[in-house]
């Protein structure tokens, strides 16, 4: 069933012919624009908001083509993003492991180790490229059409594809879904060559361990990154406007404490703190840098730069012109809680939206998207979209933090639990980290939950669920939690909220 806004176009939603026929109509063809269209769905940009919509609309039966310009499938996510990044965190925490005293200490005696940057590369793009061929694979098991090319919106019902050859092919489809993304945004004045002035990107496939890196934030990728090539050998200091690291929506107790065991590891900051200028000498780079409040300023050498200030969303010659659609001031497509812009057999999800920029909204967004076309109840509830920072110990966070709670003049209580009183974590000698729950006063209900931890980012999934469901402190609390886990902290956390001691601390 459809919404009424759409029925309006398009009175019937399929035309029952069952086979994915990709049918296309080339440039010199006449269309007749009076006839149903051959497809449901036309999806621009195959990231996980895009592959992911793609997939779902084909299993509610809709007729579905993914556009996507780049050579593999994936997006932003698997190819240059989430993927490569957690690859090379992971490694490189085994290295810094096994090249420091963290295993010696445990007893298993390294010596003479040596990094292998090349093999430890490949073991990512290893993991990058059946990542993305799984999304191939998937494509065609739920009959979803991959059309390669760029995509652009032609009219209501209508997608352009522009090949790389130069030709081009019309699709007609009743409804299109723009998932086309975020790039990196650039630094005034800074050119990136993605060599020693690069973006995340570059930061990916650096050919050498840099000497000395600057990062330009310490937002989340910008520590992840930094902490990957510090792990690896480098002096990494990272220079942030902002007064602390993690980027904005972190508490800020987290926030000191994650600062402070990262400096532990030997990542240096400067923080409040702005970056005016870089200017390349031969193999070195001067960083001009200018204190935010006092104005004091310095130069920073490096040989590397990386510019790690944000992304933005991307909707180069998407044709939103052709169909009347205008970007808000930071250049998103506008859309109603339904997911759908003005035109309303047109849609947008994911990082050119509104919203925090993580995989899982974007998934989440094309999910609900596509079954609110199909006549579905459409619910995103996006305090409970959890955040993670994939350091070692990981840094992970849902629901409110602290100073948004006061903002709101929210009664609010709070419940700790240290993971040096977890007997797991102290058992496996990996105790850095606390875990932080803010609750309702009265009520008791949990609003939010911060933790600094080696596994946060897998246990914050517990959290999400709690939040979701409306959970209280005692709810979590009175759950049996196996032991000997990590988990248990956060169930100590809650003791701690909602009767007001926890039992290990
Ligand atoms: C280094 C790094 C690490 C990250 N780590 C994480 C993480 O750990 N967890 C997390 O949740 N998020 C992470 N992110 C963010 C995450 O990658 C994005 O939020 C996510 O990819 C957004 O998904 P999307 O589907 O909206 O867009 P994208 O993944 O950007 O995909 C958009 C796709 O659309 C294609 N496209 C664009 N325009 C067109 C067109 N006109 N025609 C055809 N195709 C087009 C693009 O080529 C691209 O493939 C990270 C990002 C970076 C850069």
């Amino acid at each position: 069933m459809l919404a009424s806004s759409i029925t309006k176009y398009f009175p019937i939603l399929r035309s029952g012919s069952g086979g994915q026929v990709y049918r296309c109509f080339s440039v010199s063809q006449t269309r007749n624009y009076s006839s149903t269209p051959d497809n449901d769905l036309v999806v621009i940009g195959s990231g996980p908001g895009g592959y992911v919509a793609a997939i779902k609309a084909a299993q509610l039966g809709m007729k579905t083509i993914c556009v996507e310009k780049n050579e593999t499938l994936g997006g932003t996510c698997l190819n240059v993003g989430c993927i490569p990044s957690k690859a090379l965190l992971n490694n490189s925490h085994f290295y810094h492991m096994a090249k420091g005293k963290d295993l010696n200490n445990r007893g298993i005696i390294c010596d003479n180790v040596t990094l292998d940057l090349d093999k430890m590369m490949g073991q990512k793009v290893k993991a990058v490229s059946a990542l993305t061929g799984g999304i191939a694979h998937l494509f065609k098991q739920n009959k979803v059409t991959h059309a390669k090319g760029f995509g652009k919106i032609s009219g209501p019902n209508e997608v352009t594809v522009i090949k790389d050859d130069g030709t081009e092919e019309k699709i007609s489809t009743k409804n299109i879904l723009i998932a086309t993304g975020s790039e990196v945004t650039p630094f005034p004045g800074i050119e990136i060559d993605e060599e020693s002035v690069v973006s995340s990107t570059g930061a990916l496939s650096l050919k050498s361990v840099p000497e000395k890196m600057v990062v330009i934030g310490a937002g989340v990728i910008g520590v992840e990154l930094g902490s990957v090539w510090q792990r690896l050998g480098a002096q990494v200091t990272c220079v942030e406007f902002l007064s602390h690291v993690g980027g904005m929506g972190i508490d800020m107790e987290i926030s000191k404490n994650f600062q402070r065991i990262l400096q532990k590891q030997g990542l240096k900051f400067k923080l409040g703190t702005k970056v005016t200028a870089a200017v390349k000498e031969g193999n070195n780079i001067k960083v001009a840098v200018e204190n935010v409040k006092s104005g004091k300023a310095e130069e920073i050498d490096c040989d590397t730069l990386l510019v790690c200030i944000g992304r933005r969303p991307y909707t180069n010659n998407l044709g939103l012109d052709t169909v009347g659609l205008q970007l808000d001031s930071r250049g998103r497509v506008q859309v109603n809680s339904r997911f759908q812009t003005d035109v309303p057999s047109i849609f947008a999800i994911g990082d050119c939206i509104d919203g925090p920029m993580l995989a899982h909204k974007a998934e989440d967004e094309g999910i609900i998207c596509v079954e609110g076309i199909n006549g579905g109840a459409v619910h995103i509830d996006y305090n409970c979209v959890p955040s993670v920072i994939y350091t070692h110990p990981e840094v992970a966070w849902v629901g409110k933090t602290e100073e948004q709670l006061k903002e709101e003049g929210v009664n609010y209580k709070v419940g700790k639990f240290p993971l040096a009183a977890n007997s797991r974590a102290k058992t496996n000698d990996d105790a850095d980290g606390l875990v932080k729950v803010v609750a309702d006063k009265e009520t008791d209900r949990l609003l939010g939950v911060h933790f600094i931890g080696s596994v946060a980012g897998e246990l914050i999934n517990e959290a999400v669920l709690a939040m979701e469901y409306g959970a209280s402190c005692e709810d979590i609390a009175r759950v049996c939690h196996a032991h000997p886990t990590v988990a248990e902290a956060l169930r100590e956390a809650n003791l701690a909220a909602y009767a007001g001691k926890a039992i290990n601390f």
